[in-house]
């Protein structure tokens, strides 16, 4: 059926767009709904009302590669005989036309910068005729009190068990002004800065330095709140320290992967524990309120069970607030698929099981210990609030009375605690944070 007999002028197509992966994914899905919207497009209430369905897919590791394709069968399944499935993101770009032939269900495969919406746009200058660069695109208003923004593409660096340079390229930094642009259009309380490698910001630009600090300034200068994620730990300068505890969420998301020295450098990474140790420990001295959170992969080649006690020791000694523990995946093209030394699976899962159920204690300790506490929080949705220390979507949330409206800042007292979560019987309505001030 050709496009103009089955949509009549003036009507819509509908398009779904299901998003796996990281927050850097979920920003390029909001700027490919930009130029679904632009070429014309309106958003399916359904699933199955949807004439194109587009799947932002995830490629990092194995069981993301896994859920990528178990995700793509299923709306393969539940999409209307005649709506278009697209498959975009780092799987397409990573696989492309292999992809195309291993599932045929697909319609289409658009890798970066390949509009999803080919042969489907009505208007006179079709966002999605030619190829763009998903990084600088526009994108709707935000439909939340908080947004994450993506201020650069790719990585330099070559960490033993990452393929993300071979598919999202070297680093690309977008300049402060088109960031702050983007910022002000979003129009939310809370912007959460995101790269693959945030703290090595504008290394590129050429200038030989890193202009993180100063993007954070300007950000923080229009948003109450700016929380900055993947802080490649030994760019963590004492300048950006304090610029982060200037915003008002003093929150530290180190992405360290190991303690182990030997193991470290065998990923291809920088600093021990003992060097984490210090550096937490300075910001604690710093800032008191600070909070940690942390990513560490297990199973790493050639990982002993001495690694394996250092990170456990490293977890109870360092109480840190907030852990995510990844199995490690062997991935094509990378330092750690050559190296020997292979950790049983099922060892392997052992040690996760212990580290997880290790920092499940502690964070609900920690947790525990705010009871009583009257944080400034922001309304995420009804009943629903984070304070400085609570990440959207990956850390724990706190409960509060459901009139306050949403977008709103509140005092909340701190009535219970279960694990991650708080609950806050009863809290404030209070003004905005004031947005820090221009560097003297
Ligand atoms: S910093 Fe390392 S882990 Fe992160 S994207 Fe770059 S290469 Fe991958």
């Amino acid at each position: 059926m050709r496009f103009g007999e089955r949509y009549p002028e003036g009507v819509a197509q509908l398009y779904w767009i299901e998003t796996l992966g990281c927050p850097k994914n979920q920003v390029d899905s909001d700027k490919l709904v930009g130029t679904m919207v632009a070429d014309g497009m309106d958003r399916a209430d359904r699933l199955e009302d949807a004439d194109l369905v587009v799947v932002n897919t995830c490629a990092f590791i194995e069981e993301a590669r896994q859920e990528s394709v178990d995700t793509i069968l299923a709306l393969d399944q539940a999409r209307r005989p005649d709506a278009e499935l697209v498959v975009t993101g780092c799987l397409a770009e990573r696989y492309g036309d292999e992809l195309a032939v291993a599932l045929p269900e697909v319609d289409r495969v658009a890798s970066f910068g390949v509009p999803v919406t080919l042969g489907r746009t009505r208007s006179a200058d079709p966002v999605g005729r030619s190829r763009f660069d998903l990084l600088e695109l526009p994108r709707p208003t935000a439909t939340a009190p908080w947004a994450y923004v993506k201020i650069a593409e790719g990585c330099d660096r070559n960490c033993g068990f990452c393929a993300i340079p071979t598919f999202r390229g070297p680093q690309r930094s977008r300049s402060i002004d088109a960031i702050v642009a983007e910022v002000e259009q979003l129009e939310v309380q809370e912007v959460v800065l995101v790269a693959q490698d945030l703290a090595a910001y504008g290394r590129d630009q050429g200038r030989g330095t890193r202009r993180i600090v100063p993007l954070v300034d300007e950000v923080a200068r229009r948003v109450p709140w700016v929380r900055l994620l993947y802080l490649y730990p030994s760019d963590l300068s004492d300048e950006l320290i304090d610029t982060i505890c200037r915003t008002g969420v003093p929150y530290f998301d180190l992405s360290l992967q190991h303690v182990s020295r030997p193991l470290l450098r065998a990923m291809r990474r920088w600093g021990d524990g003992d060097r984490f140790h210090d550096r937490i420990a300075a910001i604690r001295a710093r800032e008191p309120l600070a909070t940690f959170r942390s990513n560490f992969i297990v199973g790493y080649p050639g990982e002993t069970e001495v690694d394996h006690d250092r990170l456990l020791s490293f977890v109870e000694a360092a109480r840190l607030d907030w852990c995510g523990f990844f199995a490690y995946s062997e991935e094509e093209g990378t330092h750690g698929a050559q190296l020997d030394g292979k950790v049983p699976v099922g060892l392997r899962d052992e040690r996760l099981a212990e580290l997880r159920a290790l920092q499940d204690r502690i964070t609900a300790e920690k947790r525990d210990e705010l009871i009583g506490s009257q944080p400034l929080v922001l309304i995420d949705r009804p009943g629903v609030a984070r304070s400085a220390a609570e990440a959207p979507e990956i850390d724990g949330i706190i409960t509060v009375p459901d009139h306050l409206p949403v977008g709103a800042f509140a005092t909340a007292t701190i009535t219970g605690a279960t694990g991650p979560d708080l609950q806050a019987a009863s809290a404030e309505l209070s003004t905005a944070p004031a947005p820090a001030p221009a560097r003297v």
